[in-house]
């Protein structure tokens, strides 16, 4: 029995869905124990605003600083688990014909929970490449103090693979989530503060094209005014609930 009652008409849209996409932010990582960016960051970083480390004017200029930022920020990456949220998603994908998992998280949770059709629109924070030629590095060597690593292949400067702020998204990634969002029959938009684009725009497509919106954030967000449901929950409690509600003869005991 669940502790949360869904809208029928939620549950019967979700089971006669031929394709569902899911949009998530950094609040579906909450939960694992990866601070958004919304949410004061902690300790020693405190003092930083995200947006000032997360930019190629950043690593020009403050190497040193945004490498150790995001040094930290892999460790935490590195030692979190997928949550219920993360693993009801992949168990979704498996009720339904077809399902794309849309994120604008860089922490690769998802594919560690099992999910398969995943479109990482701002990249993934465990790859390297180089700012120059985008050459994938697996190792280099460390350089002198206050210097950021460089290429071993053209000697550029590396750095982690993010979309940082202000730069455009992978084309590829950003056209397979916008064909997406226009063939979805409902879009889950989970754990994003719609703050961020063009993501944010992507339920917005959806609905246009037909979609029935469903946001599941304990807050409200710009994106609450389109949405046909919400579920003002966290995603590790709403997502196993609505799986369970939706299909309770299929959804696995453990999520
Ligand atoms: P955001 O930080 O702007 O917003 C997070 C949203 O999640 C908020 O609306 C908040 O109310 C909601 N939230 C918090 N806890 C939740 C929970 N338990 N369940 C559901 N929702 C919850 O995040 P954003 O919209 O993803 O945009 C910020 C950018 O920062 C993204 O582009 C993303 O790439 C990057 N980012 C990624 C990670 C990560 O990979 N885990 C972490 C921080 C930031």
């Amino acid at each position: 029995m669940s502790e949360f009652e869904f809208p029928s008409d939620l549950l019967h849209r979700l089971r006669e869905a031929h394709h569902v996409v899911v949009l998530t932010g950094a609040g579906i990582s909450a939960e694992s124990g990866i601070p958004t960016f919304r949410e004061a960051q902690t300790g020693l970083w405190a003092r930083y605003d995200p947006q000032e480390l997360a930019s190629p004017q950043a690593l020009a200029h403050h190497p040193e600083l945004v490498w150790q930022w995001y040094a930290w920020r892999r460790d935490l990456v590195r030692r979190a688990q997928p949550n219920p949220g993360h693993l009801a998603l992949a168990a979704l994908e498996k009720m339904v014909p077809r399902f794309t998992l849309i994120t604008q998280n860089v922490d690769g949770l998802h594919q560690r929970a099992g999910s398969q059709e995943v479109v990482e629109l701002h990249g993934n924070i465990m790859r390297t490449v180089c700012a120059a030629n985008r050459h994938l590095v697996t190792e280099w060597a460390s350089p002198p103090e206050g210097e950021a690593p460089r290429c071993p292949i053209c000697g550029s400067v590396l750095r982690p693979d993010v979309v940082f702020f202000g730069e455009p998204l992978p084309p590829q990634a950003l056209q397979t989530a916008t064909a997406a969002v226009q063939t979805a029959d409902v879009m889950l938009v989970v754990g994003t503060s719609g703050a961020v684009y063009p993501a944010a725009a992507l339920p917005e497509i959806a609905k246009t094209h037909g979609a029935y919106v469903v946001e599941i954030n304990p807050l409200p967000t710009p994106l609450s005014s389109l949405a046909d449901v919400i579920l003002r929950l966290p995603a590790g409690k709403a997502l196993p609930a609505l799986l369970a509600a939706a299909w309770p003869e299929h959804t696995p005991e453990r999520l």
